[in-house]
């Protein structure tokens, strides 16, 4: 496929599950799209079920111990921070050669981030599984302010950084966040 990849959530095999799944299987020559929106949606719920676990593994881990009901925007930024880390995005400082060069032609010590379309697509699926998970939705931390500026900033960063502007490829990809919710699992 194209870039659009990337956007595709975080890779869970570093935190110990498996990756993205693999949708595999009949080769068949039908070209309807009517049973891709299904595969999506479930891919969508499986990937949704994965950060959450990786978001309450988290929140059991911190220190001092943190619960879920005393979770605010500010512990929601330290956990996009921490998976930086865990990122796979070249992104070039700005006293780098490259910085600016989407495709540049030799490595480089810049460090490697989540790619903000990543971290942007994670907090809609982790602001959704919180009131699912019971959460009120007025005291949801995903929600937050600062994390809405935070994702900002990081692709403004991101964009500069690697030469690529993330206006037209988001626009490809509208229907992310209206999914229905589940109807019992
Ligand atoms: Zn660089």
């Amino acid at each position: 496929m194209d870039s659009i990849t990337e956007f595709e959530g975080l890779n869970a095999q570093q935190f110990g599950g498996s990756s993205v799944p693999n949708l595999g299987g009949g080769s068949s020559s039908s070209s309807s799209s009517s049973s891709s929106s299904s595969s999506s949606n479930s891919r969508y719920e499986n990937q949704k079920r994965r950060d959450w676990n990786t978001f309450c593994q988290y929140l059991k881990n911190h220190r001092p111990p943190l619960t879920l009901s005393r979770c605010s925007g500010a512990h929601v930024l330290e956990f996009l921070r921490y998976l930086d880390q865990f990122g796979k995005t070249k992104v070039h400082t700005p006293i780098c050669p490259f910085y600016g060069h989407p495709n540049p032609p030799a490595p480089c010590p810049c460090p490697l981030r989540q790619a903000w379309g990543s971290l942007d697509s994670l907090i809609g699926r982790l602001r959704a599984a919180f009131e699912e998970n019971g959460g009120m939705p007025e005291a949801n931390p995903f929600g937050a302010r600062a994390i809405r500026l935070y994702l900002r900033e990081v692709r403004d960063v991101q964009s500069k950084a690697r030469g690529i502007s993330y206006e037209k490829k988001k626009r490809k990809r509208p229907q992310q966040q209206i999914l229905p919710p589940p109807t019992g699992a």
